[in-house]
């Protein structure tokens, strides 16, 4: 899982190999050693068995392999450091379908999209470190490349800054959380937050290059920045003071945004990008750009100054002018950026990287055709690929299903189209139960979606590979959606949802528990 280009089974007499528990690797792949052993470990060491013999075979990309496992042992070629883990990653996953011992086969794979990743929303509730490891051994198991962490929202900031303190001390906590949808007096009470030391950090990035692969931070701008303006209201186009948001949503709280008027605010997310630059190595870097009302700049006469002066049409082109002087400054370092699809405009940099995830009010169309114009884009439509939404809205099917691309982009604007990123975010999602119960398992179709041939793979034969991974989940000790590829009922999904968006948020993960234990005692 993914399921590979050609996998082909040469058994002889029924014989079947000790599975692979070593690698020995060549030198320019010594640094695949740790992701690789990681891999062939995952959920549980298992009984000494053969030694995986690797080669760097530079003709095949750097993501493909090829494993041979015949009656002289287990071969395996590598393109690079990446492949050599996803290898690792695949010789275990033939051992755990058939009963912990390799068949003889041979394997040939490489990815279909370059860009696979997951983006994780430590925002609306904060995580310990310790659960985006576990995210992490998951995501190289299923030979994700990207993982993009939402670092900076309304409801809380979470990078440790030293050059702006106040970003941790007032701007990473909040003193209540909403609990109910939609009744803004249901609130907890109880302070929520936290942040991830620079070391930490550093730490999480080695650890996820060692499994192949690459963080993006998002630092979300012009809106969705009430944590910053709370600790630094000045940057705000009235700086009256605010607090860090208690709701969730886009509505009045969320309305106040960075002045594009003013130069303080350019000297602040320079400086602030800065400290991000040393923490994360990797080209990309996410700028937001979405949800972003714009009332306040309308007002604002900073604001209307420089859109006369630019010669701007309005503001969502000053918010064009904005990105694009962030995004300036991160190619002078070196840096690529990427904006979520609603953020874009006619004056946006056409260098910038799009990320698409909403389909809705012409949308679609302006993303399709920036694509078609030459404008690279991450695929991640909500109604797809949005792990925190109810499995009554986004079934295992829908996600399985899901197809990068869109309606108006044509042939020659398909091959813009970098891969597919799922999502979740967090309002709903306060703990790890929770979290791997709508992630799990999700995030083994969307694997599916960014590494294998569209025409190879069904569903069906999706589910029946699926199955030898829930042991994986359960000796990893995560919570999983046990019945998500039970087929439901229109009428059962349309009262799921209803229930999701106006009663109960885990509704679903208790029927589900509830279930597991019926069947444990049947
Ligand atoms: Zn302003």
């Amino acid at each position: 899982m993914p399921i590979p280009k050609c996998l082909k089974e040469t058994p002889r007499n029924g014989q079947t190999l000790p599975p692979v528990t070593g690698v020995s690797l060549p030198s320019g792949l010594e640094g695949a050693l740790e992701g690789a052993l990681a891999m062939l470990a995952l959920g549980g060491a298992q009984e000494a068995g053969t030694t995986a013999r690797v080669t760097l075979d530079g003709s095949l990309g750097p993501e493909a392999y090829e494993i041979d496992c015949s009656e002289e042992g287990v071969a395996v070629r590598a393109g690079g450091e990446a492949a050599a883990v996803y290898a690792a990653a695949t010789l275990r996953q033939l051992a755990a379908e058939h009963g912990g011992r390799l068949p003889c086969c041979k394997v040939e794979d490489a990815p279909r999209f370059g860009w696979r990743g997951l983006s994780l929303d430590v925002c609306r509730h904060f995580f310990p470190i310790g659960t985006v490891y576990r995210l992490v051994d998951l995501m190289a198991y299923y030979k994700y490349n990207r993982l993009h962490l939402h670092l900076s929202d309304d409801q809380g900031f979470r990078f440790e800054s030293e050059r702006y303190p106040l970003l941790n001390d007032v701007g990473s906590y909040r003193a209540s959380t909403l609990k109910k949808r939609g009744s803004a007096a249901a609130q907890d009470g109880v302070r929520h937050g936290g942040y991830y030391r620079k070391r930490e950090l550093r730490a999480l990035v080695r650890y996820a290059k060692a499994r192949g692969i690459e963080i993006v931070p998002e630092l979300d701008l012009p809106g969705h920045a009430l944590a910053i303006l709370a600790a630094y209201p000045a940057l705000a186009c009235y700086t009256e003071p605010v607090e860090v948001a208690t709701y969730f949503g886009v509505s009045d709280f969320s309305k106040k945004l960075f002045c594009a008027g003013s130069g303080q605010t350019f000297t602040f997310l320079c400086s602030l990008l800065d400290e991000m630059l040393e923490v994360f190595p990797f080209e990309y870097v996410h700028i937001g750009g979405d949800e972003a009302v714009k009332a306040e700049w309308k007002r604002c006469p900073n604001c209307q100054q420089v859109l006369r002066e630019q010669g701007l049409k309005n503001e969502r082109e000053l918010q064009g002018y904005l990105l694009n002087r962030v995004s300036a400054f991160l190619k002078e370092r070196g840096r690529r950026a990427i904006v979520w699809n609603d953020g874009l405009c006619g004056n946006l940099d056409p260098e910038a990287v799009t990320q698409f995830w909403m389909p809705f009010f012409g949308e679609s169309a302006r993303t399709a055709r920036r694509i078609n114009a030459g404008g690279r884009a991450i695929m991640s439509h909500c109604l797809h690929v949005y792990y925190d939404y109810p499995y009554a809205l986004t079934p295992l099917v829908k996600t399985y299903r899901y197809e990068p691309c869109l309606r108006k982009i044509r042939a020659k604007g398909a091959a813009n189209v970098l891969g597919v990123e799922a999502a979740v975010w967090t309002e709903w999602i306060d703990s790890e139960e929770k979290l791997f119960f709508n992630v799990l398992p999700r995030l083994a179709a969307t694997a599916e979606t960014g590494w294998a041939a569209q025409n190879g793979r069904r569903y069906p034969d999706f589910l029946r590979r699926l199955l030898p991974h829930y042991a994986l989940y359960e000796a990893l000790g995560l919570n999983y959606a046990r019945f998500a590829e039970k087929p439901v009922s229109l009428l059962q999904r349309i009262r799921g949802i209803f229930t999701f968006f106006a009663r109960d948020t885990h509704a679903e993960l208790l029927q589900d528990a509830s279930e597991a234990r019926k069947q444990h005692k049947n």
